[in-house]
């Protein structure tokens, strides 16, 4: 309980923070939801490769460890992080990436790297289009600070039988061990106002503006109204989701969730992307059954590996003939 209060200290102090910092801030985040931006819509290329046969020079090793460690990794109630999650490399936003374009609820907050570097670029891009005042209320979470959270969450609920109150905060809160802030790989996002802790993000210009242009950078919102029967969660505006680039645009394109996506490798095996520009990337689903390691050849030494936490590893490569200076 100590540990609790201190951190629910902690915490509010970092409101009156924030709030003092909003308090510089003018009336520019009270948008009504009419004056929404308009959205960017994916238009890739996605076709299904039907030979999947091994070829090409580049020849990777897939470990049965690379199933639990990668930006696709599937979180959800049914499925819990990985109890040895690996080459985890998180950065304090605060300490490494000052001056952006958002508040930070605390100075502890942390993502995986490549997320926190591609969210930075996500933000300055809303910046460029007119979009501030972004407040980052949550990011990476250890085991402790989830089952803190469930457990203040179980404190509303105290005048309820036992059974009852933990159900009712479980619809709330994610069970410790099942919320992808544990990856490092989401963030909850909303906005500062002067005089209050946040408004509701989902009507705000900055949240439409976030939906509209995450996938470019390699976000997605995570949960959705229509989706809720499949991820378990309820509709979420403001937590996103770094899964990465391409894989956040085809989710967007086929309004997929990441449970529908990585159905979709898993049944597909291979499927070749080209985004707008003409960068193509392969996806390849490999199963890695009971077998220790597996070997595959592809063409490309520019590639990612991600497993997808349920027995599978996806491969993803960017064809050599059609890359661009981009970097
Ligand atoms: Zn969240």
């Amino acid at each position: 309980m100590k540990n609790i209060r201190k951190k629910i200290a902690g915490l509010t102090a970092a409101v009156v923070a924030v709030v003092g910092v909003a308090a510089f801030s003018a009336w520019a985040c009270f948008v009504q939801p009419e004056e929404m931006p308009a959205q960017a819509v994916p238009a890739y290329q996605i076709v299904v490769e039907k030979d999947t046969s091994s070829q090409g020079d580049v020849v990777i090793e897939i470990n049965q460890k690379d199933i639990y460690k990668g930006n696709l990794l599937l979180v959800n109630p049914w499925n819990a992080i990985p109890e040895d999650l690996e080459d985890v490399s998180l950065c304090n936003l605060y300490e490494e990436y000052p001056h952006r374009n958002y508040q930070l609820a605390n100075s502890g907050m942390m993502l995986q790297e490549e997320a926190a570097r591609q969210a930075n670029m996500m933000f300055d891009a809303a910046k460029k289009a007119g979009q501030e005042n972004y407040l980052l209320r949550a990011c990476y979470r250890t085991q402790d600070d989830q089952e803190d959270i469930l457990e203040d969450e179980l404190e509303k609920y105290q005048s309820l039988p036992e059974d009852q109150a933990k159900d009712k905060a479980l619809s709330k809160v994610a069970k410790p061990g099942t919320s992808e802030h544990q990856l490092g790989l989401a963030m909850d996002v909303n906005v500062y106002v002067p005089g209050q802790w946040s408004k509701a993000f989902g009507d705000t210009a900055q949240c439409g503006w976030l939906t509209g242009h995450s996938w470019q950078y390699g976000w997605v919102v995570r949960y959705d109204e229509e989706k809720s029967d499949i991820t378990g969660i309820t509709n979420e505006p403001w937590h996103f989701r770094y899964v990465g680039v391409p894989h956040a645009a085809i989710m967007v394109q086929k309004n997929l969730c990441l449970e529908e996506y990585l159905e979709l490798l898993r049944q597909q095996r291979h499927i070749k992307v080209t985004d707008e520009q003409g960068v193509t990337y392969h996806i390849r689903y490999v199963k890695m059954g009971n077998h220790s390691s597996t070997t595959i050849r592809i063409p490309s030494s520019q590639y990612t590996l991600s497993g997808d936490n349920l027995g599978g590893v996806i491969v993803t490569w960017k064809e050599e003939s059609t890359a661009t200076s981009a970097s």
